[in-house]
């Protein structure tokens, strides 16, 4: 499988190839990370892809919820965070 990089979304890529870009993406897409063609592309990809679609709006809220622990209530959200951060150990482990 060729190495997909963050540069450019593989426009004529088939479907699968497509969803591994745009899961490969995931996290600088949601941080903002990718020029704006490319986050286009991959919120183009969203549209039409269930699945894809489906697995961003995990990461989305896990995102969200880890960037809403930083922003306020220190106290609650060190648990939370945790507990994010656990979650996404045993993912990682799991794959
Ligand atoms: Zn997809």
């Amino acid at each position: 499988m060729n190495k997909i990089g963050p540069e450019s979304f593989p426009v004529n890529a088939t479907d699968e190839e497509a969803c591994d870009y745009a899961m490969a993406s995931v996290h600088a897409f949601l941080h903002g990370e990718l020029p704006d063609a490319t986050a286009d592309e991959i919120r183009r990809h969203l549209m039409i892809c269930e699945r894809c679609m489906d697995d961003f709006n995990i990461e989305a809220t896990i995102s969200t919820l880890v960037q809403r622990s930083c922003a306020d209530a220190p106290c609650a959200s060190q648990e939370l965070r945790a507990r994010i951060t656990r979650l996404t150990l045993l993912s990682r482990r799991a794959s």
